[in-house]
């Protein structure tokens, strides 16, 4: 079932902390997305949920008994709606709880956040079909989407074991490199490094191996959403990707939002899933009228930069696109449906990558690959500096806010990752 909008929802909802009641904030009361912390003096990270810029420990408030985030992601979904409404009666304005609470919270710039739980498997989509026709134009101009696009929900397993928490620093990678004309590849650094504007899904709910997840089961088993950047080295991808799809082009560095924000807080931003005419419609494993009702998720999303200049400037950074998770071309459930319907199993914390989700007009692209057409247009930014691809120093900001009328806007944090020097190839 897809959650509903319930108490939890209501927009004249106010709290005792009082950052949380500001209009500008990600994390009002409706929103308390779940995320894992530690103080300076902890051992062991804790679960605590956002509220203004306040952290809440779970454990201390003695709403939970458990440091693990996997365990409560597990839970049944009534149970979880359960959690939800007690943390929420409980930071709401003259709650008797309000004492208990207090002693719970922590400020967000006291505390280190962590990945928000375990990663189990980490599988890529590629659902955002602006983007596959834009790049697809690039290879095949006469025939950017390949004839299965509209039939499956494209996809490669990607890596668990280098995603990690906002805010992320990473090399910029080595890797083989064929530069055109040359006649054989070298190592060297990146020079066409980029970033990917993804939605990632946190699978809460593990299925039997064998046992396909249906449709109208699908979203039971998704715990909630995050911001993923899938930063990208184009030139390492365009030698390696041919016959079995992108390899270490993709698996040096992924960034996640430490907040989880969960499919329940998500009920009121919920849309109508449909196809553009002309186009087939998906085979009835992908179908349900669930889906079709409220499959798709509205969710503003940004992109900006920040480089060295800008920064040692105070400049906050230009803004250079923004599209929507609406833009996508399969809902969160049809890639669920579609992950299982061969028997494969997902596992507690497997993370889903939307695919690079790019708005239909030039602007809205969500990589610098089509915002720069393949590197050949770079851009001119706000101080008069100017990228193809990205450079050492360089930071990547992605944001993302739900609004609805009638509701009140929640938003997602922020999911940033700032490019370091390669290391030396002649050291290798
Ligand atoms: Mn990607």
């Amino acid at each position: 079932m897809i959650a509903a909008v319930d108490e939890t929802h209501d927009p004249a909802l106010q709290s005792w902390v009082e950052s949380a009641n500001d209009p500008a904030t990600d994390f009002p009361i409706q929103n308390l997305p779940f995320g894992r912390f530690r103080r300076a003096d902890d051992m062991d990270w804790r679960i605590g949920v956002a509220i203004g810029d306040q952290v809440l420990d779970l454990r201390r408030a003695r709403l939970l008994e458990t440091y693990d985030m996997n365990r409560l992601m597990r839970l049944l979904p009534e149970v979880r709606q359960a959690l939800r409404l007690a943390i929420s009666q409980g930071l709401r304005r003259d709650s008797p709880q309000e004492s208990v609470f207090r002693d719970a919270l922590v400020p967000q710039s006291r505390v280190r956040m962590g990945l928000p739980c375990e990663i189990g498997d980490y599988t890529d989509f590629y659902t955002g079909i602006h983007h596959a026709t834009t790049v697809g134009k690039l290879f095949r101009p006469d025939n950017p989407l390949l004839p299965n696009y509209k039939w499956v929900p494209i996809g490669y397993h990607g890596r668990a074991s280098t995603i990690n928490a906002s805010p992320n620093t990473f090399k910029r990678p080595l890797g083989q490199r064929m530069p055109p004309g040359a006649t054989q590849p070298t190592l060297a650094p990146s020079a066409r490094l980029d970033y990917e504007l993804e939605v990632g899904l946190i699978i809460g709910r593990p299925n039997p191996q064998g046992e396909p997840i249906r449709m109208k089961d699908a979203e039971d088993h998704l715990f909630g959403v995050v911001l993923l950047n899938d930063w990208s080295a184009r030139d390492i991808q365009a030698w390696e990707y041919q016959p079995l799809g992108p390899f270490l082009s993709k698996n040096f560095a992924s960034t996640i939002s430490p907040w989880i924000v969960t499919m329940e807080a998500l009920a009121p931003f919920r849309r109508p899933f449909s196809r553009p005419e002309g186009d087939p419609q998906p085979l009835p494993y992908l179908d349900s009228p669930g889906n079709r009702e409220r499959g798709a998720i509205d969710m503003g999303l940004e992109v900006w930069i920040q480089t060295s200049a800008m920064r040692e400037a105070g400049h906050a950074g230009d803004r250079l696109s923004r599209s929507n998770f609406t833009d996508a071309y399969w809902t969160a459930a049809q890639l669920v449906a579609h992950h299982t319907v061969n028997g494969c199993s997902l596992s507690n914390g497997d993370l889903f990558g939307s695919g690079t989700l790019s708005g239909p007009m030039p602007e809205q692209a969500g990589s610098l690959l089509e915002l720069t057409h393949g590197g050949v247009q770079p851009l001119r930014l706000s101080n008069g500096e100017m990228r193809s691809f990205l450079h050492d120093g360089d930071a990547i900001v992605l944001r993302g806010r739900c609004e609805q009328g009638g509701f009140r806007s929640i938003g997602f944090g922020e999911c940033a990752g700032t490019v370091q020097p390669a290391l030396d190839p002649g050291n290798l």
